[in-house]
């Protein structure tokens, strides 16, 4: 009896074996957590036959963890949600480069990480705008048509904003002090401290309630948030989108501050060739269609469009063409600078 089990019990750990050698695998370390994304990725173990294991985190534990793990870590493709953070990684040795012609021919150059000659280091994935909204009642869009325009003394008392400190204001910061230069941008934030309406407090979403509810004048606020509400079937939704409109910053000069979510493979990636079909997968129309849509973004290939009632009715926009390294170079300089205006 024994006997018989003992040889069923190894038969069973050979086929096991077997099936593990057999079975392709790809570690997928993720700041992106929505259930759309969950259909995208069973979508490529079913064309692929390459099985997706996710670690999700934010992106300061993402990038913790793999620090930790070093040369260890299975990590294979790393993806982030703002461009600051993947310039981070990037500085931190934590991508390798990759050649592939299918990346560096749908992926804007603009959108991707360095180049290192042997190829580039992430690429940018899906994009969002950050914006302004204002409540129809109390504001005029004229008064708050520019980023600059909401340090003006005429806004006093009415901005709302998450923690300056928060990734989204470093990059959208750090892109200001890349087009208005250093004392324009100190003086901005300045602004901004002596025009906050209260302390900065919760995330995007509760800076457009606190805009609707009056208590605020003017936010700032990443599109996919405002899109999220303005698609909310909700009656309180509905409602508070009712008293609050959105305008597109900076239309007249260098265009509304966008930021990305990307990815790239991990330096030591133990399922590299996997890791890079992985990443031209989510460069294809459908996945890029997909993944945009998840999140109310924009795909970062061109010509993909989304079907998408809430980003139809926010309309076409002028967006700023910068280099987003530049907007990581800059983050130490506007993490002093908020500390000097004491931007919490
Ligand atoms: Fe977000």
């Amino acid at each position: 009896m024994f006997l018989r089990t003992f040889i069923a019990s190894a038969i069973l750990a050979s086929f096991a074996v077997t099936a593990v050698a057999q079975e392709k695998v790809l570690n997928l370390y993720s700041a992106r957590h929505y259930q759309t994304d969950e259909a995208l990725y069973s979508n490529f173990t079913k064309t692929t036959g390459i099985k997706i294991n996710r670690v999700d985190g934010d992106d300061a534990g993402t990038i913790a963890r793999l620090k930790s793990e070093g040369s260890a870590s299975p990590a294979d493709v790393i993806l982030l949600v703002d461009a600051a953070r993947l310039w981070r990684a990037e500085n931190d040795g934590l991508f390798q480069p990759i050649e592939s012609t299918t990346l560096e021919t749908r992926i804007p150059a603009n959108l991707r990480g360095k180049d290192t000659g042997k190829g580039s280091e992430w690429f940018g994935l899906s994009t969002r705008a950050r914006v302004i909204v204002y409540n129809k009642e109390h504001v005029q869009p004229t008064d708050v048509d520019t980023y600059e325009a909401l340090a003006d003394p005429k806004n006093k008392g009415k901005l709302c904003t998450r923690s300056g400190a928060h990734p989204y204001n470093v990059s959208l910061f750090g892109a200001l002090l890349e087009h208005l230069g250093e004392p324009k941008t100190e003086a901005l934030l300045k602004g901004y401290v002596a025009n906050l309406a209260r302390s900065p407090v919760g995330g995007d979403t509760d800076q457009i309630k606190a805009v609707s509810s009056g208590e605020c004048g003017i936010a700032i606020s990443n599109s996919y948030y405002v899109a999220r509400l303005m698609k909310s079937t909700k009656p309180e939704d509905i409602a508070l989108m009712k008293k609050v409109a959105v305008v597109w910053p900076n239309q007249k000069s260098f265009g509304a501050h966008v930021n990305i979510a990307g990815a790239g493979v991990a330096k030591y990636a133990p399922h590299r060739a996997e890791a890079v079909k992985f990443l031209e997968y989510l460069a294809s129309d459908d996945a890029q269609r997909y993944f945009a849509e998840g999140n109310n973004e924009w795909p970062a290939v061109k010509g993909v469009k989304t079907e998408n009632a809430a980003l139809d009715a926010l309309g076409t926009f002028k967006p700023e063409i910068i280099d987003v390294s530049a907007v990581g170079r800059n983050q130490q300089k506007v993490l002093q600078m908020l500390d000097k205006v004491g931007y919490k």
